[in-house]
């Protein structure tokens, strides 16, 4: 039986790359979107065509806004419904701030929205998903506490490097990206005890319709030397950490943040 893996914001950008790679390593899944029908329709396609042969993927669509509690309540109804178990959450959908202003004159509506979808979007999904892996950890035997393998079930939360990173023309994305950070402590310390690992996974500046209109500045960013890793980073590039801990390579390991920015993070002189 494939493992199955529920991803949000899986029809564009990071998301679809962490579908594909987990489409390569033989999951079945949830592709996850909020607007884009047609790119989560190809996204779909693409990791069905992306198995491994003979692996036989399945990958379904589910619609869901993950800021509103009726919507999350259905996604994870729709993964039960279709797949009957859940091995790996990916916590991927995001925001940024439709205009980047001034920390001074930034809106109260913009940072509740993006506390919505950014923050408490992801923390009440993953107690809906924490609560059904728990039951299925008491169920099946296959999800034992000491079996060592995929389905052995783990949650994943895409972050940033602005969780500790200070851009003032969007504070409010920095804020909600801070507090989603804590969500990965919580929820380890939490789940160790039923065998699920929790992840947080940090990326610096990936290319993706995120950050398309501000490519410039950060190609000129970039070669001025930002990362040690002189590039842009790409969804696989995000997408091969999620897969190390989809394929349980990080067995001993909970609530860790892997960072994969470029070496971003470290302090130079
Ligand atoms: P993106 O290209 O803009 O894609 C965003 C994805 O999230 C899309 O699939 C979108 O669905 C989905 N989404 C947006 N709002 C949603 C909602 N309310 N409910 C469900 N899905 C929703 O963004 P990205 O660059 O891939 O970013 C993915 C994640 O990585 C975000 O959490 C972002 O903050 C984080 N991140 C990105 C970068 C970067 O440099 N790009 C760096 C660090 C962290 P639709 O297609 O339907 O709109």
């Amino acid at each position: 039986m494939n493992p199955v893996a529920l991803i949000t914001g899986a029809s564009r950008g990071i998301g679809r790359g962490i579908a594909l790679e987990l489409a390569q390593l033989g999951y079945d899944l949830v592709v996850n979107y909020a607007r884009d029908t047609a790119a989560a329709g190809q996204t779909a396609k693409d990791c069905a065509a992306a198995g491994r042969k003979g692996a036989n993927i399945r990958a379904e669509v589910c619609q869901a806004d993950i800021s509103v509690s009726a919507d999350r309540k259905r996604l994870v109804d729709f993964a039960e419904a279709t797949f009957g178990r859940i091995d790996l959450l990916v916590n991927n959908a995001g925001v940024a701030p439709t205009t980047r202003a001034d920390l001074l004159d930034a809106s109260e509506e913009s940072f509740d929205r993006l506390i919505n979808i950014n923050v408490k979007g992801p923390y009440f999904l993953t107690q809906l998903v924490a609560q059904w892996m728990i039951r299925g950890v008491k169920n099946g035997s296959d999800t034992a506490l000491t079996t060592t393998s995929v389905h052995r079930p783990k949650i994943v939360t895409i972050s940033s490097v602005s969780a500790y990173t200070a851009s003032v023309n969007r504070g409010e994305y920095c804020v909600a990206k801070a507090a989603l950070s804590m969500l990965t402590p919580l929820y380890a310390t939490r789940l160790a005890g039923h065998g699920i690992n929790v992840y947080e996974i940090r990326p610096g500046i990936i290319a993706t319709d995120m950050t398309g209109p501000v490519k410039e500045k950060y190609d000129r960013l970039i070669a001025d030397g930002l990362t040690p890793i002189q590039r842009w980073g790409t969804p696989e590039d995000v997408a091969k950490a999620v897969g190390a801990i989809a394929l349980d390579l990080l067995p001993f390991s909970t609530g860790e943040v892997i960072n994969v920015d470029g070496g971003f993070h470290l302090r130079r002189l």
